[in-house]
């Protein structure tokens, strides 16, 4: 059947890790007929979740500081389906990979804090250790010296450990799916790449799909997994219109050593929407450490190609409520420097300088030489604006319409939740489509036990 006359039971529009994890779990564990995934560039996971655009963590809420008790449960329960994935199918030390983890506080405040968590969080993380100077010296010893091999004066803790998958190269999980997905020949799957959705009507109960090459798919459900992309399609079709949105892009510092043996994270300041700089292996770079990333708001909706400039705005739906959001954000003293010295990371020469001085708070070693701009590393997190209650938030959203199709925007960390929101997907999917979901199986395969 061409696809003209073909009516797919699914479509997915976005062909990232969300995208790719949907249209697996589809075929491995549901009875649906038939899905089309339409990507809008060459391959699969060219933008956010290309390895080179994040910091490849599985964002498991042991050391995000930034996270609650219950978040991190949230988080825990998502971050395992990915390493179960991983390791059903054998992709340890080629996908997936393990190095020692921690969260630092430096200084007498942050100590108390890090302390105060590891007692909350050890019964949900029993594997957490608790790290002090001397130790530290021994397992991550360039947080300790500087560049004259003294040590440092501040307190400095610790929380980690070294027992746990930490990473994953996001862009290589996604192709797995796909693959995987299509091993299956029970189910008709279809990637298009090279097609970019223009459209998205509901034409006497089925969507009509139509690109900008004008060719139009037709399915009886449609799932957006277009990233930064899918407000924008939401928007068109009229849905999701008390939500704006705001690109953050986040840039990295490379080194061509190995400055840090693993992930290196730092205690957040709770009012910043993102994690702060942290230092991790890069498994594209032999293992070499980049540090970032930084936070920059940018006016396009993905970070090294253009021609997004009105997609962005047309997504941000400016208004005077958005208006109140900026102002209420730009108030406040801590946010309004932390955004003017985000901007100031990207200026050459000036920007290495002022990174370095953060920087330095984890390696107090690290001199110009030791890092450069990472060219080409970096992707967008567009942060949502919720317009109703005048406030940015935090975190992932879900525009599920409740007449069969669903945008799913997805900032970090949605490479590390892509199973789980793949799951809450494909459960509403089989209730509208009326399909089965082999949950058991599900459960076996990627779920941890009790
Ligand atoms: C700097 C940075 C660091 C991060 N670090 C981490 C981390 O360490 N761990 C973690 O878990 N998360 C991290 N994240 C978040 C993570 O990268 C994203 O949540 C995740 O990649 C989102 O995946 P996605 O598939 O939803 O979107 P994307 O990867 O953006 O994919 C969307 C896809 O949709 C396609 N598309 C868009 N519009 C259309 C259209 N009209 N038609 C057809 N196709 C379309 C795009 O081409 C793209 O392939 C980070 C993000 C950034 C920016």
């Amino acid at each position: 059947m061409s696809d003209d006359e073909q009516i797919y039971e699914l479509l997915i529009i976005g062909g990232g890790v969300s995208g790719s994890a949907l249209f697996y779990e589809i075929s491995k564990y549901t009875d649906i007929k038939s899905v089309c995934l339409l990507e809008k560039y060459e391959e699969i996971s060219t933008l956010n979740s290309n390895a080179r655009a994040n910091s490849q963590t599985i964002h498991c809420g042991d050391i995000e500081t930034n996270y609650t008790l219950e978040k991190a449960k949230k988080v825990k329960r998502t971050a395992k389906m990915v390493e179960k994935y991983c390791l059903q199918y054998g992709y340890e030390n080629e996908i997936m990979f393990k190095h020692q983890k921690m969260a630092i506080g430096i200084g007498y405040e942050e100590c108390k804090f890090m302390i105060k968590r590891y007692e909350e969080f050890k019964e949900l993380y029993p594997y957490l250790e608790v790290y002090d100077k001397q130790k530290l010296e021994e397992i991550e010893p360039a947080l300790i010296f500087d560049e004259n091999g003294k040590g440092r004066d501040e307190e400095i803790v610790g929380v980690g450990t070294d027992s746990q998958y930490t990473t994953v190269n996001f862009k290589a999980l996604s192709d797995t799916f796909i693959n995987n997905a299509k091993s299956n020949k029970d189910i008709k799957t279809n990637v298009v790449f090279d097609t970019k959705v223009d459209t998205i009507e509901k034409i006497d109960g089925i969507f009509n799909i139509t690109t900008t090459k004008n060719k139009t798919y037709k399915a009886k459900m449609v799932i957006v997994n277009a990233g930064a992309h899918s407000l924008h399609l939401a928007h068109k079709m009229g849905h999701g219109l008390h939500y704006g949105q705001i690109p953050m892009a986040g840039s990295f510092y490379k080194s061509s050593k190995k400055i840090l043996k693993g992930k290196v994270y730092m205690v957040q300041n709770p009012k910043l929407p993102f994690a702060a700089l942290h230092g991790d292996p890069d498994v594209t770079l032999d293992e070499n450490t980049r540090f970032g990333p930084t936070a920059l708001v940018l006016p396009k909706l993905e970070r090294f190609k253009n021609g997004t400039f009105f997609e962005f705005l047309s997504s941000m739906q400016f208004d005077t409520n958005v208006m109140k959001i900026f102002v209420d954000l730009l108030k406040d003293s801590d946010i309004r420097n932390y955004i003017l010295r985000n901007f100031l990371f990207e200026v050459p020469y000036f920007g290495k300088l002022a990174f370095l001085k953060d920087a330095r708070k984890i390696v107090p070693s690290l001199g110009t030489k030791d890092i450069e701009y990472a060219k080409g590393f970096g992707g967008v997190r567009a942060q949502i604006l919720d317009k109703e209650n005048q406030k940015l938030m935090l975190g992932e959203a879900s525009i599920n319409t409740g007449d069969g199709i669903i945008f799913n925007m997805t900032p970090s960390p949605g490479a590390t939740s892509c199973l789980g929101n793949a799951q809450r997907d494909v459960e509403l999917i089989c209730e509208y489509l009326d399909a089965t979901f082999d949950k058991k199986q599900f459960q076996n395969d990627l779920e941890e036990g009790e």
